[in-house]
């Protein structure tokens, strides 16, 4: 239905921005593995996704947001449905300066500017511009590969801090396609993830930053860039930490405890570098990912009596 003329016709009037039929994901995801997506469409503005959104809605059609697709992996048979990605709506700006815990009367707001970054702006882009503009707050986020979307989804983090400890609010396309503009406070975000509704698409945020020295901000971001670089398997594809961290001890250490570097299912491996990168060799397919995590989740099991749950994100359909 989805490759009829009438939905050709129809979606190509909604959007100026591309719409791809029949899209290999793996031309997409960080991993560089997945089968096509029935439809990858990438609206222009917010006004395009809304129309869009009510479209899919009444004609029953699933669709799901995507980021950057640096957590996501799309099973090799593809995606039912139509992927939207909002690559498209960059808007970056300064909205409020020195507001001041007084003048928003929030105990919580420590921070004295607020930076307005839709979804699609990814976090090298606001870390850049928090350089450029000397804001600090977002140095954390430094190396992050996603998008705003997609890490607000996730609830994106590193070195003890995440996204919900600078977000000042969150705008939500909700399922009968209206925008909500939500407060943190009332945002459900727990470790890795932000608790929404299915269907739900995050179409921008205000973050809380403070003026800083430009120098010491740009330090801050190289010292963990380079931190980074010496941590991670950076020279290969990869979806980044796979597995969450139980409570008692991080899941990349009791990878490596369990002897499991450089186990391998066709070309995706465990990392010799970090327990919790699966990286791919060359050819990996979803599948060989997919069979490589279960191994990795049988065998902790076995070993430690702990069940590791995936940070990544899979859909789609088996081939
Ligand atoms: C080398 C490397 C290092 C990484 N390091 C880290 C790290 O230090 N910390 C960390 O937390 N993560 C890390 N990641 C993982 C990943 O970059 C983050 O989770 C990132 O926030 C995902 O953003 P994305 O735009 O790529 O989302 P995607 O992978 O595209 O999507 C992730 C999920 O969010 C949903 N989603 C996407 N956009 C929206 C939207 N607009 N509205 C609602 N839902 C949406 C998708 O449906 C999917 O479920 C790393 C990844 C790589 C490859």
């Amino acid at each position: 239905m989805l490759a009829d003329r009438r939905f050709r016709d129809k979606t190509g009037s909604m959007v100026t921005g591309r719409v791809l039929f029949d899209e290999p994901m793996s031309m997409h995801t960080s991993m560089g593995v997945g089968g096509k997506a029935d439809v990858l469409i990438f609206p222009d503005t917010i006004g395009e996704l809304k129309k869009l959104i009510s479209f899919f809605l009444e004609e029953e059609i699933s669709f799901l947001p995507v980021g950057n697709c640096t957590n996501l992996i799309v099973r090799d048979g593809g995606y039912r449905g139509v992927l939207i990605s909002l690559e498209a709506l960059q808007r970056l700006e300064i909205r409020d300066e020195n507001l001041s815990r007084e003048s928003t009367g929030k105990e919580e707001y420590v921070g004295s500017v607020c930076v307005y970054a839709q979804a699609g702006v990814s976090f090298s882009g606001i870390v850049e511009f928090s350089v450029r503009e000397s804001l600090s707050g977002m140095e954390f986020c430094a190396g992050i590969p996603g998008s705003v979307g997609g890490g607000l989804k996730m609830n994106a983090g590193a070195w003890g801090r995440e996204l919900k400890d600078v977000v000042k609010s969150v705008s939500i396309l909700d399922p009968g396609a209206k925008i909500r503009e939500i407060e943190r406070k009332k945002l459900p975000f727990e470790y890795r993830n932000l608790d929404l509704p299915e269907g739900a698409i995050i179409t921008g945020a205000e973050f809380y930053l403070a003026r800083g020295i430009r120098n010491e901000i740009r330090g801050k971001v190289a010292d963990i860039i380079a931190a980074r670089r010496e941590k991670h398997p950076l020279t290969y594809r990869s979806a980044g930490s796979v597995f969450k961290n139980p409570p008692d001890s991080p899941a990349g250490k009791m990878i490596e405890e369990a002897g499991l570097r450089g186990l391998r299912v066709g070309d995706a491996e465990i990392s010799g570098k970090h327990g919790n990168f699966i990286v791919n060799k060359g050819n990996a397919k979803a599948g060989d990912i997919i069979a490589l995590i279960a191994a990795v989740q049988k065998r902790i099991l076995n070993v430690r009596g702990i069940f590791l749950e995936t940070e990544l994100k899979i859909i789609g359909e088996e081939l």
